[in-house]
């Protein structure tokens, strides 16, 4: 089977739900925490199931470079090989490509590139992007696209949402495993006449899904949120709508009420390792000399496995000492309230008391920055 996506409950454009996998459920709105490397970092899988996630991401470049794919092959796969048996989406290498790779050359064929490890080359086609991520065997698969630079000019973008539909027929035609699901991803840099002529193009696929990518790579966050605001609401009403690469608590508040379902993001794990913790209240770093003394937990109203056994004074302990218990800790959490704010969020929605949650996330935010 491929996917299955129930919608429970709307208020305005907001919606919560679930989508049904082989590997089981997750709920919607979805924070999927990342897995670059078959491993989210400074954290176990069991770890990750205790602070309430359901789905996590893996990242196809790195591990199609490294450990490669004879290896999960031998797995039969990343869940196994990363003993994690629930959903998995990876995404299709394209961005880290454009991102991480060196010397890369775009044919209509696909993007030449060398390995950032070593130097090898290779070429990530939509053919060969499919092919390994049935190897991986998740259970989201994301499209190969073109991502242009946030300065790419008008007919730049043009060009590259007309190539990402032709590479899009291709990654439908390959051949996956028999529940894969693969979704298609909506381009058209910060113009929103031409994301909406993307979406036209993507949406004729009647895939399982649906991606925004292309934001978050360098615009203005109030340029980022106008085009979202024009086309997210647009995307096809029943199928799930996934924002790629976006995620402050802000963001995803922000995402949710125009109808976005899954989001995933580094952000809240890179943060902990720099040591900027969540909670309800806003943001707080670690290491400001204010906590040496301080015996509360984080957040008072958290109930992970940091804040109910650790004080403040000790993780900026830890995190001054430079220990790795400090990144465990700390990721633990931030993952943690992710969670706890993706159910606030659909328990708001089920409530129809979406609007006034959404009013007091948004107001929090604009008073700390
Ligand atoms: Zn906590």
């Amino acid at each position: 089977m491929t996917l299955k996506f129930d919608i429970h409950a709307r208020d305005g454009h907001a919606r919560s739900g679930k989508i049904e996998t082989a590997h089981g459920v997750f709920h919607t709105p979805a924070f999927m925490p990342v897995g670059t490397q078959a491993s989210v970092k400074a954290v176990l899988p069991e770890q990750l199931i205790d602070l309430g996630a359901e789905i996590v991401l893996g990242n196809t470049y790195h591990l199609y470079l490294r450990p490669g794919l004879e290896v999960i092959q031998k797995f039969d796969g990343l869940h196994r090989f990363m003993h994690w048996d629930r959903p998995i989406l990876t995404d299709s290498g394209g961005f880290q490509v454009f991102s991480l790779a060196q010397l890369r050359k775009m044919t209509e064929e696909g993007v030449q590139f060398q390995s950032h490890i070593d130097g090898s080359r290779h070429l990530l086609s939509p053919e060969k992007s499919i092919e390994i991520q049935r190897v991986l065997g998740s259970d989201i698969m994301m499209a190969l696209d073109e991502c242009p630079p946030g300065t790419a000019d008008r007919k730049e973008v043009a060009e590259s949402l007309e190539l990402t539909t032709r590479w899009l027929k291709r990654c439908v035609e390959s051949p996956k495993r028999d529940y894969q699901s693969l979704f298609g991803i909506i381009q058209g840099g910060m113009f929103p006449d031409l994301r909406e002529k993307s979406l036209e193009q993507i949406a004729e696929f009647d895939l399982p899904g649906y991606a925004l990518g292309g934001f978050s790579v360098g615009e203005e966050k109030s340029v980022m949120r106008a085009v979202m605001e024009e086309i997210a609401p647009k995307m096809p009403e029943n199928k799930p709508r996934y924002l790629m690469g976006v995620g402050t608590p802000e963001d995803l508040v922000h995402g949710i009420n125009l109808g976005i379902d899954m989001f995933d993001c580094v952000f809240p794990t890179r943060a902990a390792r720099n040591g900027v913790l969540f909670t309800w209240r806003g943001r707080l770093h670690i290491r400001r000399q204010q906590y040496t003394m301080d015996d509360q937990p984080i957040d008072p109203t958290c109930q992970c496995y940091t804040c109910r056994n650790y004080s403040l004074a000790y993780l900026r302990h830890l995190n001054k000492a430079g220990e790795i218990n400090s990144s465990v800790l700390a990721t633990v959490h931030n993952l943690h309230f992710y969670q706890d704010l993706m159910k606030a969020c659909r328990k708001a929605i089920e409530a129809g008391e979406w609007e006034g949650f959404y009013l007091e996330r948004t107001e929090l935010a604009e008073s700390e920055s």
